[in-house]
């Protein structure tokens, strides 16, 4: 045990109290594993027949595991019900009813119990997980001691376990954790862009706003909520006067402040002015964060430039899982793109989608799902064509493809139709870019 829990452990006793961690993926161990510490008798449950004791390591005979579907009296006796980040909360409403909110928290809220350095935390529609690495950087480049986590890498609950104490604390934070916080309250809340999305789980934009602005509902007058130009009619519309947070609020956008030539277009533009008005508040230099930002370099499937194969270029962008992303990389190039899309449909406005990217896009390959979704506007704007697997639509595009062509994936869906994840959906573009060449 480390110091971050000594210092609490009194104050936060869990003595015999029943727990639930629901999930057994790796946040939803650590919280396991946290509550264990503090003496929590703990039942970890998982829907999945498939998971077996083994996937406990070393709480395997100290905590009790119950597989398959959920059922009430699994819940029915807790004092305290943890949820681990990915678990759709909404959906186990008939299992949960009659427990007071208050018992059931997020992995996230039931970390932070024990933390005492001020938390950064980002969330947003898109671009979460660039600017959470970004700043994560200028903090290194700047000499301070940051730990990085949350939605992306370590649990925080896992930090707070097995990690000494860091200066700053910087959150990669989804609307799935933050629809269960409440106590849950930031430093710096950084709000990056909103637009559709996961409408196949909340019921519509407000509750999906709602949840986000969930983030600065605790805040106080000492915090900072940073949000985007782009947000405030939308917030003005839904909250007027009355507000949504008592943080001293401040509107970022765009700017050519500094200069990055790794991230690429506007969105990143924004990203880079909303990483370093985060980190401004923490004592980070102008010219640190200038030189941390111009060396930063693009993560994987996101913009990736793959291959320049006869004068055409080949880019993966399969975590643009938006038409907002979409977008946004399109924009990134002065140059015709062929767009490949296609994957599990999470929602947004297709027709709109086409108007924005029409001066830019040539032909749409689409490949796998939501062909039903996506074919008929788009094919009123654009040629469009259907594969069913991205092999063969990329090398559709390459046989089409003019000199100074960008071929793009960014396929504004999840790749759950035909990958595991959207890691694999651009792994496997690579694979078949690799054999172009
Ligand atoms: P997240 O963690 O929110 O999913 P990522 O940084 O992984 O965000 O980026 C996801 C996708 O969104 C990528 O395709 C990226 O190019 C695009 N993107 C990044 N920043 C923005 C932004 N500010 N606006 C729109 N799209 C963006």
């Amino acid at each position: 045990m480390n110091s971050n829990v000594r210092n609490f452990i009194d104050k936060r006793t869990l003595t015999d109290k029943q727990s639930v961690v629901v999930g057994t993926g790796k946040s939803g161990l650590a919280a396991a594993r946290l509550l264990d510490v503090l003496g929590a008798r703990v039942r970890v449950v998982d829907r999945s027949e498939d998971v077996t004791e083994n996937v406990l390591g070393p709480l395997k005979g100290k905590v009790e595991l119950v597989t398959g579907p959920h059922q009430k009296e699994h819940f029915a006796d807790a004092d305290i019900i943890v949820f681990s980040p990915g678990v759709p909360v909404k959906k186990l409403a008939p299992v949960l009813e009659g427990i007071p909110a208050q018992k059931m928290v997020s992995e996230l809220e039931f970390a932070s119990w024990f933390i005492e350095a001020p938390i950064l935390a980002i969330t947003g529609t898109n671009g979460k997980t660039t600017t959470t690495t970004l700043v994560s950087e200028i903090f290194e480049h700047a000499g301070i001691r940051a730990f990085t986590g949350g939605n992306i890498g370590t649990p925080l609950c896992e930090y707070v376990l097995d990690v000494e104490p860091a200066e700053v604390i910087v959150l990669e934070v989804s609307s799935f954790q933050l629809q269960n916080c409440h106590s849950f309250k930031p430093h710096v809340g950084l709000f990056l862009n909103f637009a559709a999305n996961h409408l196949d789980y909340h019921e519509d934009m407000r509750e999906y706003l709602d949840a986000k602005l969930k983030l600065f509902s605790r805040m106080t007058g000492e915090d900072t909520a940073l949000l985007h130009e782009s947000l405030r009619p939308v917030i003005e519309e839904n909250f007027g006067e009355r507000g949504f947070t008592n943080a001293h609020v401040e509107w970022f956008d765009a700017t050519d402040r500094f200069e990055a030539p790794n991230l690429p277009g506007e969105h990143n533009r924004s990203n880079v002015e909303a990483a370093w008005q985060a980190v401004s508040r923490f004592g980070v230099t102008k010219e640190q964060a200038a030189e941390a930002i111009r060396r930063f370099t693009p993560l994987v499937h996101r913009i990736e430039p793959v291959a320049e194969i006869d004068g055409v270029l080949y880019v993966d962008d399969s975590k643009a899982t938006t038409l907002d992303a979409v977008i946004a990389a399109v924009k990134s190039f002065d140059r015709p793109v062929r767009l490949l899309m296609g994957g599990v449909w999470k929602g947004g406005d297709v027709a709109a989608f086409a108007q924005a990217v029409k001066d830019s896009v040539v032909h749409v390959g689409l490949f796998g799902g939501s062909r039903n979704v996506l074919e008929g506007p788009l094919g009123e704007v654009f040629t469009v064509t259907w594969d069913e697997t991205l092999e063969l639509a990329v090398k559709r595009q390459a046989g089409l493809a003019g000199n100074s062509d960008v071929v793009l994936l960014s396929p504004a869906t999840s790749s759950f139709d035909q990958y595991e994840n959207y890691g694999q959906r651009g792994d496997d573009f690579k694979r078949v870019v690799g054999m172009l060449g």
